[in-house]
């Protein structure tokens, strides 16, 4: 998945283009710029390349989150229905709102089940919030119909999965609302930075005030621009638009080549009848940012992870052991522990983790390993990684 790996000339380039006028900011300062508005740039970059209409560039995934549901309307004691299996950001970014996430179970898509999701609807929902994990995703017409029966919004968490599709259309740019991250460890990376986008053209205005403290921005006056509504400071840099600028052009070929790694692995791995892989809706394309499969059983996963680290296989994740991205191991969550009190409304809306099991995610997540797909390795390196994978699982088997 990760942009890190590749970085060179051209991210430089934009990125002196910056330093040489000095100008640091995305506003203003239109004379000592040189006509270099980098951020205004990525924007348009992304528009096009997910064919969506409106990009709004934030400095993080997380707060592309909070900004999409803010937009959406998600506040004080409203509830958000997301998967429990998750980057800790998708809750965190619900209760910077004031509202509620509500976890519920995954299937063998590795996202939200949308029988889970139907039955966690009460009439303090407002969003759907599907996060297409380590590069696949969700059923997204069967969110779309259950969010349009109960006029909820559907907002995409596709930080982790930039370039996949789903019926010829851009993950992020299905929804109501879809977030991207440009994290370090992420598929195209500026350092830290993020994207909230839309076809909804109210939402993309707001997205414009909400993000600058609420500047309208009409005019060329910054002092003297109105502000409609309250707003926060979300704005990304100009040095780092520019890194975004070189790599979102590279896009394409990162996916090409993961696509090419992941095939070689994947091919390997199928000659093992009791690999089997998570499921892809009909019409899906990854993004191939992961190879994610499942073993018979939670002890057979625990061996080959340990097995894979043993001959030196990294990158390859075993969620259900993990710290951050299953709901197994938060129990800072559970257990509230925020350095600021929150309102009763969001304490009594998180009493049901106490007591809530996730047997279907437990049954998924247990026997799941992803490992991540790199752009730098040769072929070579593919095809000895991919042997040392399928002996590693044969042995713990
Ligand atoms: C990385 C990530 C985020 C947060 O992005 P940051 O830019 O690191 O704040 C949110 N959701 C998911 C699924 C992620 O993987």
């Amino acid at each position: 998945m990760p942009g890190f790996e590749s970085f060179g000339d051209l991210e430089r380039k934009e990125v002196e283009d910056v330093l040489d006028n000095g100008v640091l900011m995305r506003y203003g300062f239109d004379a000592m710029r040189n006509g270099h508005y980098k951020a205004k740039s990525l924007e348009e970059e992304l528009q096009n390349t997910l064919q969506v209409n409106h990009a709004q560039l934030v400095t993080n995934g997380t707060a592309a989150v909070s900004v999409a549901l803010a937009l959406a309307g998600v506040g004080a004691g409203d509830e958000v229905i997301i998967p429990c299996f998750t980057f800790v950001a998708s809750f965190e970014a619900i209760m910077m709102l004031g509202a509620i996430p509500v976890l519920v179970d995954i299937d063998a898509t590795l996202t939200l089940d949308p029988n889970a999701v139907k039955a966690a609807i009460t009439d303090k929902t407002k969003a759907i919030m599907p996060v297409h994990m380590c590069g696949s995703m969700a059923d997204l017409d069967a969110l779309s119909a259950i969010a349009k029966a109960h006029n909820l919004k559907l907002v995409e968490d596709a930080c982790q999965a930039i370039g996949g599709t789903y019926k010829g259309t851009a993950l992020g740019a299905y929804g109501d609302l879809g977030c991207f991250s440009f994290d370090f460890v992420k598929t195209i990376t500026c350092g830290e930075g993020g994207a909230v986008v839309t076809n909804n053209a109210t939402y993309a205005k707001h997205a414009d005030l909400f993000t600058d403290h609420g500047h309208d921005h009409i005019g060329n006056d910054r002092g003297a621009e109105g502000h409609p509504y309250l707003g926060y400071n979300f704005r990304i840099s100009e040095l780092n638009a520019a890194v975004g600028l070189a790599q979102v052009r590279r896009l394409k070929d990162f996916i090409a080549i993961q696509k090419k790694n992941y095939t070689i692995l994947r091919d390997a791995l199928a000659t093992i009848p009791e690999v089997t892989f998570r499921t892809v809706p009909e019409g899906g394309e990854e993004s191939y940012a992961f190879l994610s499969f499942f073993l018979p059983d939670l002890e057979t996963a625990r061996k080959v992870s340990a097995g894979f680290k043993a001959a030196g296989v990294d990158a390859c994740f075993h969620y259900y052991d993990n710290n951050w991205h299953y709901v197994r191991k938060w129990e800072h969550l559970k257990d509230i522990k925020t350095l600021y009190p929150v309102s009763k409304e969001v304490t009594n809306g998180l009493a049901y983790l106490k007591t809530k099991t996730f047997d279907q995610s437990d049954h998924f997540i247990g026997r799941n390993l992803s490992c991540l797909i790199k752009l730098s390795w040769t072929e070579a390196e593919v095809k000895a990684r991919a042997q040392q994978m399928v002996t590693a699982i044969q042995q713990a088997l």
